[in-house]
């Protein structure tokens, strides 16, 4: 089968670490013969260097037209100056809005030879796998008013938390699907006994939830969740949460892995049944104190190409073999610096991508 891929690789160790994951595409084209073809479009810093701006129309035409986006990194210093219009992430928000990338999705587990690198106990972090949906496209980064103004006692400011119930249940839903393929358990977080816009979005989680009689849907408050997480992680299957709380939860949550570069995420425009678009970018930046330097871990973006094989592409089993060379390589003591202890090998950037890519040609036993 044919698939088209938009490649952007961005700026920092974006472009690096993007071109280990080709790798890891390329091996699981050699191994089924799947006809990938990918096409470039700049983003971010180097769009706005090239071209102008953060992004352009051809390149988000291009997105539009794809099957998956794969996305490096965008930002870095050198694009920093507050009095330019332009700034490279805009090139992101751009994308999530054109493309109503609606469910953010970032998987987090722990890996047993990594635990000792979380900052938590290793008792605590082992066996954790939790999937975060967190709801991307509205909530209190978007509700109407946003403003700030002056009054005669001082300044103002005011952001609003502004939900539709169509919004929350479809980011529910896709909450209770993921839950059907693991362990049929779905946490719903929110701050139901302060905010009105939590109310509809308990309300609403809870209806979606009786849709689906085979899932475990129960909720739970935000700050009591924020405990929860870091005291015992392994209760958790899917979380499902807003805009606000789950950018701040989901990076909580990446000190379970031990490391920023082991984390994938994926954005998606409907429900994860293989075929829907979406976007797949590592959840770190760009990393400018390290880039060009070869030491960026790739696993990150490696694991976003399992994500969208198995999210865009449909294609599971290919979505596995790609996890599972990641677990190999892991276990064989392979390291780049970030997750590097004593009696690992240290890799490259650049080896690391070639020792998954050829576990995927030739799985072990
Ligand atoms: P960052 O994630 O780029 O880096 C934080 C720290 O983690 C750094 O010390 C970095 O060296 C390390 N790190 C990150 N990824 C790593 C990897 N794969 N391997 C090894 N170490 C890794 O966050 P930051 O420093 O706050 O931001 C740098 C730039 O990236 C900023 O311009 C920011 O706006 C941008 N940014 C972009 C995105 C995105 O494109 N989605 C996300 C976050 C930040």
């Amino acid at each position: 089968m044919s698939y088209r891929i938009a490649v952007l690789r961005g700026d920092g160790i974006g472009p690096e670490v993007t071109v280990e994951a080709l790798k890891a595409l390329a091996a699981i084209r050699e191994r089924y013969g799947h006809d990938f073809a990918y096409e470039e479009g700049l983003v971010g810093g180097a769009s706005i260097d090239e071209l102008g701006v953060p992004m352009t129309d051809e390149t988000l035409a291009l997105c539009q037209s794809s099957d998956a986006v794969l996305f490096g990194a965008a930002g870095g210093p050198k694009w920093d100056d507050a009095s330019t219009d332009f700034r490279p992430e805009q090139a992101l928000f751009r994308l999530r809005k054109e493309l109503n990338l609606f469910a953010n999705l970032r998987p987090v587990r722990s890996y047993p030879m990594l635990d000792e690198m979380s900052p938590l106990r290793p008792e605590v972090v082992k066996g954790a796998d939790i999937i975060f949906v967190r709801e991307l496209t509205g909530g209190l980064y978007f509700g109407q008013p946003k403003m700030r103004w002056e009054t005669p006692e001082g300044r103002r400011a005011v952001d609003s938390e502004d939900y539709s119930e169509q919004e929350i249940a479809r980011v529910v839903r896709v909450a209770c699907e993921l839950a059907r393929k693991r362990r049929r358990k779905v946490v719903s977080v929110d701050k139901f006994n302060a905010l009105i816009s939590s109310r509809l979005w308990r309300q609403v989680a809870t209806e979606v939830g009786a849709e689906y009689p085979d899932i475990d849907l129960t909720h739970m408050l935000a700050d009591t969740f924020a405990m929860q997480l870091i005291v015992r992680p392994t209760q958790f299957d899917v979380v499902v949460t807003t805009n606000m709380f789950g950018d701040i939860f989901t990076d909580e949550a990446a000190v379970l892995a031990g490391s920023m570069g082991m984390l994938p995420s994926a954005s998606l425009s409907g429900l994860p049944s293989g075929r829907t678009l979406g976007l797949y970018e590592p959840i770190h930046g760009s990393a400018p104190d390290i880039a060009g330097q070869g030491i960026a871990n790739p696993l990150a973006s490696i694991l976003c190409c399992a994500l969208l094989l198995r999210y865009s592409l449909g294609l599971e089993e290919e979505a596995r073999v790609v996890a599972d060379a990641v677990t190999t390589v892991l276990e064989e003591g392979y390291r780049t610096s970030d997750i590097h202890s004593e009696g690992t090998s240290k890799v490259s950037t650049q080896e690391m991508g070639d020792l998954v890519a050829a576990r995927i040609r030739e799985p072990r036993g």
